[in-house]
């Protein structure tokens, strides 16, 4: 990591080294030079967390990034004031890896620090004043009042007050502006104190003196004492109930959780006399909010294929550094991953396991627990702030040598990886669009991998046309997984065809003749269904048959989709609701029909077609609660749900032995996804959930729905070549200009007023269009969606060339052009949005 430190090799020690590069958390695209001062140059450390004045009146904590001599040419640099880390809290891996993404996706480094730390360990929160050390009160130029003097004398005694502090000085609430004119005469500085939010949980626990534990006599004579005090006599039987000593006397140093022992409604005061008469003794503990797990089984032992696909990895990764595991659902990918993961923490190093939405996959996070135990770390997108913060701590002090996370686990500090391994690669939630850095989290960890000279594994029934690209051109090492565990059979696809059924009278509330003999047949046989429509709600949208009226967002260019339950119409892009009108707006007709089917709807029309089955429903309105996923979960894994209908979430990694039918509710919308990449989209989904189908001995029927079903791309999946279909679908990737033959930035301008946004846009593209780089440029045009939350959108598409140096010289001048845009009075509330491989 020398190259941290500057050209000189030198460590930060040197003397020679007087300035410091700060990450600070300001909307400006580069770190922040300071001054070392002599004193505090032994502490120096890249990684650690400085207090530096920004500005004239601004003190803001900030990381530093870079140690080095160069002094600033523009202005002179100001001394650092504060180190608050004796342990720097990121380590220089972190930082390196922090530079290398604010710059491929064009983002301030300060977003990016935003974005890694979690919140219970950010950086500011509470407000303090402190004097001023450049004012001299003698010789003040302005008077002070009664209230600033006092104010003053305080930070004579105190180096630093909070606002409380001032209210209680001066013994009233208004404090605000007396300090502002205390600002503004520039006798004191008000600053951003760091307080890391994070409480450690701490349990007040109670246990048996060592007497009692030791001499079964005494114990027995106690209890002859307390006969006649029953309240005491109760706990200390309560105590041995649920600490049973007399079995093994070692549980008596774990104690009980006082709040435990007195849940019943034993008296604390009866407690404090067993406590004061030496009989229990009483201690506080740190306790971990992630509880311990043992171990409790083995690695299953692999089958031939598995182990096989083991050793071509291992032999791909003698030369390459990124492998893609291209196994069939089904095929037994983690079980690989399993054996992996133990080689390479047996070697000592790091593990990181990146899966989609960590809440979506609790079967692969329990099956890898049951292995690892409490060696495994999980990053999970629904814990709290300090659960996070036990996680990140755990991998400093190395209690979690592996970690199973969601995307923002790339930012966790490890300092060893071994192995990276990012399963469902191809998924598109790998990509984080709000706020930036909007990075992909998949290319993120082929880079931090690359950092860490560890290697990557990517796995997938459907890899990404990038990650298959580069398989093919020899860039990544490729393994094929061709059959199921245990031999059980790929699923049957079948298109059921609206149009005729409808023509023939065959169509029940929407659903196909088809699929509803399907449903009969598995019901019949206790097994079980899932039915996939990617549309929460009741129905899309609600029309007035009599005017064609429909509801509309009024932030948004988007139809308000129904919720029945709810008794609203919702937008699902900005949250605005309103409730459901019993007339038309328009024109006043009562004729309000429900156009099309959200997973609500079809959930209530499968109720009125099998009255007999339990339905079951998961999206994402039934699932908000931490636990809500896991709940519906373990009831269709018990068999408690003979039907359950969801969105994508139950296309990812479940595997639930009963389940042998599929119904896919609406095939034609699965193949309009707006997008160059729909067909790859189209081809994974499909894929997916169809990999639910018939995961055991009996074989899966899946059922498409779809009043296309000569759609050719029914037919490829059907088929189930992807290597065919990938070089087909290339060949029109080629032809335009789309990944993997070229880059994609993609810029959105907004703006409330529309005018002024579409002027911004233009003026962007004209200034783009001059960057000497190889590339194609569209646009700039009205978004997908025109306007969301009121703020109209302008789409720039720029295609660059695939070479690392275009790419960096468009970066490197579009950061400028924004920047002088930016600076146009005119623009100055407009927002540029820069998505670097959108997806
Ligand atoms: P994939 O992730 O490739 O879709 P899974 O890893 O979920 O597949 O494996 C499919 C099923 O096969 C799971 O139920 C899993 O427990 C089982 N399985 C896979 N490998 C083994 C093995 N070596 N021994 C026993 N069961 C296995
Ligand atoms: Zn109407
Ligand atoms: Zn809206």
């Amino acid at each position: 990591m020398q190259s941290l430190f500057g050209e000189e090799d030198f460590s930060p020690q040197t003397a020679s080294l007087s300035f410091a590069d700060v990450i600070l958390p300001v909307p400006i695209p580069r770190m922040f030079t300071y001054k070392i001062p002599r004193n505090l140059l032994s502490e120096i450390q890249i990684g650690a967390r400085v207090i530096v004045q920004f500005g004239r009146k601004k003190i803001l904590t900030g990381i530093i990034g870079k140690v080095h001599n160069k002094a600033p040419q523009a202005y002179e640099a100001k001394p650092i004031l504060e180190i608050l880390d004796i342990q720097p809290s990121v380590n220089p891996l972190q930082i390196r890896f922090w530079v290398w993404m604010s710059e491929y996706y064009c983002c301030h480094i300060g977003e990016v620090m935003f974005a890694a730390l979690p919140s219970g360990l950010r950086l500011s929160s509470e407000s303090k004043v402190q004097a001023n050390p450049n004012f001299d009160r003698e010789n003040a130029p302005y008077p002070m009042d009664e209230r600033e003097d006092k104010i003053l004398d305080a930070l004579e005694q105190n180096s630093e007050l909070s606002y409380e502090d001032c209210e209680k000085v001066l013994g009233i609430k208004t404090i605000h502006p007396i300090l502002k004119s205390l600002v503004t005469k520039e006798a004191i500085l008000i600053f951003e104190k760091v307080q890391e939010k994070y409480t450690p949980k701490i349990e007040t626990r109670v246990r048996l003196t060592k007497d009692f534990v030791s001499d079964r006599k005494s114990l027995e004579t106690l209890f002859e004492e307390l006969a006649k005090k029953p309240k005491q006599e109760s706990i200390l039987l309560k105590y041995l109930r649920d600490v049973p000593i007399f079995q093994s006397p070692k549980l008596n140093e774990k104690g009980l959780d006082k709040a435990k022992l007195l849940e019943e409604g034993d008296s604390e005061s009866s407690l404090k006399t067993l406590i004061k008469n030496g009989v229990f003794e009483s201690f506080k503990q740190l306790i971990n909010r992630i509880g311990e797990v043992e171990p409790e089984k083995e690695a299953a032992k692999l089958s031939r294929s598995q182990t096989q696909a083991v050793q071509e990895i291992k032999g791909h990764f003698e030369e390459k550094n990124t492998v893609l595991l291209h196994g069939i659902t089904g095929s037994g990918k983690t079980e690989i991953y399993i054996q992996l993961i133990q080689e390479v923490l047996e070697s000592g190093s790091q593990v990181l396991l990146l899966l989609p939405e960590i809440a979506l996959t609790t079967q692969i996070v329990n099956r890898l627990q049951q292995v690892f135990g409490s060696k495994m770390g999980v990053y999970h997108s629904k814990y709290s702030d300090n659960e996070r913060v036990e996680v990140w701590n755990g991998v400093l002090s190395g209690r979690f040598s592996f970690v199973v996370g969601v995307r923002s686990s790339i930012f966790l500090p490890f300092d060893s990886l071994g192995l990276i391994i990012i399963d469902e690669e191809h998924e598109a939630s790998f990509k984080q669009f709000d706020p930036a850095p909007r990075f992909q989290a998949r290319d993120a960890a082929i880079m931090l991998a690359y950092f860490h000279q560890a290697k990557t594994l990517l796995g997938s029934a459907t890899p990404s046309f990038e990650s298959y690209y580069n398989a093919s051109k020899g860039k990544y090492g490729y393994v094929q997984l061709t059959s199921r565990f245990g031999d059980s059979a790929l699923p049957e696809f079948h298109l059921a065809n609206l149009a005729a059924d409808r023509k023939k009278n065959l169509l029940k509330l929407d659903s196909s003749r088809l699929l509803r003999e399907k449903i009969q047949e598995a019901l019949g046989k206790n097994e079980q269904v899932l039915i996939f429509q990617n549309r929460r709600g009741y129905s899309p949208y609600i029309q007035c048959e009599d005017c064609g009226w429909t509801g509309q967002c009024v932030q948004c260019d988007v139809s308000l989709t129904y919720h029945q339950f709810a008794e609203e119409l919702r937008c699902h892009y900005c949250g605005y609701k309103e409730k459901v009108p019993s007339s038309c707006p328009a024109c006043g007709s009562t004729q309000l029909s429900t156009m099309g089917m959200g997973t609500e709807r079809i959930e209530e029309s499968l109720t009125l077609l099998f009255p007999e089955a339990r339905m079951g429903r998961m999206d994402l309105d039934t699932t908000r609660s931490k636990y809500g996923y896991q709940r519906i979960l373990d009831e269709f894994g018990a068999g408690q749900i003979d039907i359950l209908v969801g969105t994508q979430m139950i296309t990812k990694g479940l595997d639930f032995g009963r389940v042998t039918v599929v119904g896919i509710w609406d095939g034609d919308r699965i193949l309009n996804f707006p997008d160059f990449r729909a067909g790859e989209r189209a081809y994974q989904q499909i894929t997916q959930v169809a990999g639910r189908a018939g995961r055991r001995a009996e074989k899966g029927q899946v059922i498409i729905q779809t009043r296309n079903p000569e759609h050719s791309l029914f037919e490829k999946v059907l088929k189930g070549d992807y290597d065919e279909f990938f070089r087909q679908e290339l060949i029109d990737r080629k032809k335009f200009f789309y990944p993997p033959y070229v880059k994609l930035v993609k810029i959105t301008t907004r703006h409330t007023d529309f005018k002024k946004g579409e002027k911004a846009a233009i003026a962007l593209h004209r200034e783009m269009a001059k960057i000497p780089v190889k590339k194609i440029v569209l646009g700039p045009e009205k978004g997908l969606i025109g306007r969301i939350k009121n703020q109209y959108q302008f789409e720039s598409l720029i295609k660059l060339e695939r070479s690392g140096a275009t790419q960096t010289l468009f970066k490197e001048k579009l950061g400028e052009i924004l920047q002088e845009l930016q600076a146009i009075p005119d623009f100055r509330s407009v927002r540029w949005i820069v998505d670097v491989d959108p997806s």
